[in-house]
């Protein structure tokens, strides 16, 4: 509740590893009154969230964080009861979201191939086209980033002629990391969908 009494969005961050405070500072910079849900454990699923951002790190360690608390599985529990409610995945969240375990069926509609650009010291950053309501250019950090080998999702962004962001529903999936720059345009469609 805020300070009017009025419900407040909740924005859950997997907190498993890699870039999370960095979200969190994003979404804060777009409207100061939302709430964060640090996800760290099934049980802080229970008051319910209103989004998701499966941060960027390395997926596999993600994988191995959440074994012993079966957090990632909760989470892609979440997102199958969910389906309309907005989840954004950069770069190893993207991975997870085309990913998620053999069992289920990707949250995406699309391939991903981890560590294609390179190894870390190819990590670089470039400007990109992106297509959010209105075309615009943004920043992109890549960080040991993926790449999308095929997807059939609405295009959100491009590195040249490469398709680097997609959206399929209210998910998106970025194989760069939107919250290591000052542009808050990822998190704030993410508030948006979540108080539509
Ligand atoms: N290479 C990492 C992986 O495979 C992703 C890198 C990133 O999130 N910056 O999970």
């Amino acid at each position: 509740m805020n300070t009017f009494g009025e419900a407040v969005l909740r924005i859950g961050i997997a907190m498993l590893q890699g870039a999370r405070s960095e979200h969190a500072q994003a979404l804060l910079q777009v409207d100061s009154e939302i709430e964060i849900v640090e996800l760290r454990r099934p049980s802080d699923l229970l008051l319910g969230i209103d989004a998701l951002i499966l941060p960027g790190g390395e997926s596999t360690s993600m994988r191995l964080a959440s074994a012993s608390k079966g957090l990632l599985k909760s989470l892609f529990d979440w997102m199958i009861e969910n389906k309309d409610k907005p989840v954004l995945g950069t770069c190893a969240g993207a991975i997870l979201l085309c990913q998620p375990e053999f069992e289920l069926t990707p949250f995406v509609d699309a391939m991903i191939s981890r560590n294609s650009f390179g190894r870390q010291s190819d990590s670089f950053q470039a400007k990109l086209k992106v297509r959010i309501i209105e075309e615009s250019e943004f920043s992109g950090v890549f960080i040991r980033a993926p790449r999308f080998i095929e997807n059939g999702c609405q295009a959100v962004a491009w590195l040249g002629d490469e398709v680097v962001g997609i959206l399929d529903g209210n998910r998106m999936a970025l194989t760069f990391h939107p919250e290591l720059t000052d542009d808050l345009l990822f998190h704030r469609w993410l508030i948006t969908q979540a108080s539509a």
